[in-house]
């Protein structure tokens, strides 16, 4: 049996930056991913500057030998209709691909690794966890993602709408480079009719990535097909573009059923159904709830009762709000859809002030983690009204 500190289920994100922090508490931590790294991972690769400054990355150390594509703005409209295109003048967000970031994560957080073999059983031995009967640990995480097996212990198994979302990510060779017109600095956003959901396509380096993701996954195939072949008509992506998504599906915070701890027990990102409600963004949740967790098991002293746990949910209760379902299932505020529907999308100041700055690069609103201090929360030690980390209501 193989003992330690802290047993991590999943090396995405958010278990490696958990585990990267726990490391630095001088604490023993085994992460156990199903996956050997490098690894696929269905993503768009968007990350927000809050995202590299949290994980203490220097995006032009670490795009040296990897893609990371800044991004100055955006091109936003109605799929089959008109784009508005926001240029900002500077980096407000980049492009990653998962195979690399997650393996450079992974590497470096400094934790045993044990890749490649899924978890099937976890059990409890007294105060101890024990997985596959060769792992044991008092304090377990969480962070296998949207099917985590640990994660359904917490709620996994009510039913709760998802994002379901298909996309592709593929090399362009030197003749779809200069038929493509999506430009490396500016990808492009389309919503569906409904505003259900968004396409994207975004060119991260010498790649292109496609896809298309619905709060209720209603048509999701016919909608992401026929959204790739609008972008061909258009002449935004190249007619050769491969035509086969793969899915993926996870939950908006809101939404998700899970709750995040129990006694010995966090749950963080996408396991704990932590993905932002405006843009679908999931990884800098992923990143600040296993900071955020890391710190809370430190801060418990080998005492994992709920009780001394309970910091964690009261940290992202006060930044992201108690969970509500979203009326009608609407990535954007429903109020919104239904008086104006998509006309607003071909308004330049809305898709710049609220689309844009408000939904997708959103500032430091609904920081788990504060952008002014990362010291371990204790009780109350979050605004709950008012403050900074407050959730705001439907824009306008
Ligand atoms: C198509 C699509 C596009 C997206 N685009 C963006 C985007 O552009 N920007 C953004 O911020 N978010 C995006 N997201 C959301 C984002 O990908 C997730 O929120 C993020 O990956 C969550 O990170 P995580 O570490 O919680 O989980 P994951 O990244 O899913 O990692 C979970 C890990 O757990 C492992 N695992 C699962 N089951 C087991 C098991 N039984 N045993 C052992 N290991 C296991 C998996 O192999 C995996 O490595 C997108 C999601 C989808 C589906």
């Amino acid at each position: 049996m193989d003992h330690c500190d802290v047993l991590i289920v999943g090396g995405g994100p958010a278990g490696s930056t958990c585990a990267w922090t726990l490391r630095r508490a001088g604490l023993d931590a085994v992460v156990l991913d199903k996956a050997a790294f490098p690894r696929d991972k269905l993503c768009a690769g968007w990350i927000t500057p809050a995202v590299l400054a949290l994980l203490e990355i220097d995006p032009g150390k670490y795009g040296r030998d990897r893609v990371c594509q800044p991004i100055t703005g955006f091109r936003v409209g109605k799929i089959g209709g008109r784009a508005v295109a926001v240029d900002y003048g500077r980096p407000v967000s980049y492009g990653i691909r998962r195979f690399e970031f997650d393996h450079y994560l992974l590497e470096r957080c400094g934790a045993r690794l044990r890749l490649g073999e899924a978890v099937r059983g976890v059990e409890q031995a007294g105060r101890r966890w024990v997985i596959d009967g060769r792992f044991s640990a008092p304090m377990l995480v969480a962070a296998g993602g949207h099917f985590c097996p640990v994660a359904r212990r917490l709620g996994g198994e009510v039913r709760a709408p998802v994002v379901a979302a298909q996309e592709v990510e593929f090399p362009l060779d030197v003749r779809q480079t200069s038929a493509c017109r999506v430009e490396p600095e500016i990808p492009e956003l389309y919503f569906c009719a409904d505003l259900a959901g968004y396409g994207w396509c975004f060119r991260k380096g010498g790649f292109l990535n496609v896809g298309l993701g619905r709060v209720d996954g209603d048509g999701l195939r016919g909608q992401t097909a026929a959204f790739c072949d609008w972008l061909k008509r258009e002449g935004r992506i190249p007619r050769d573009a491969p035509a086969r998504f793969p899915g993926h599906a996870y939950y908006l915070y809101g939404d998700s059923p899970r709750t995040l701890l129990d006694d010995g027990l966090l749950a963080i990102g996408d396991a704990a159904g932590l993905a932002s409600e405006r843009s679908g963004e999931g990884i800098r949740a992923a990143v600040e709830s296993g900071e955020l967790a890391a710190r809370v098991i430190a801060a418990a002293g080998g005492d994992y009762r709920r009780s001394r746990l309970a910091p964690y949910a009261e940290a992202i209760t006060a930044a992201l709000g108690p969970r509500q379902r979203s009326a009608g299932f609407h990535l954007v505020p429903g109020a919104i859809c239904r008086l104006l529907g998509g006309k607003l999308l071909e308004s330049r100041w809305f898709v710049r002030r609220v689309v844009l700055d408000r939904w997708f690069l959103h500032g430091d609103l609904d920081r788990i983690i504060p952008a002014n201090g990362r010291e371990p929360p204790a009780r109350g030690c979050y605004p709950t009204d008012g403050g900074p980390g407050t959730r705001s209501g439907p824009p306008g």
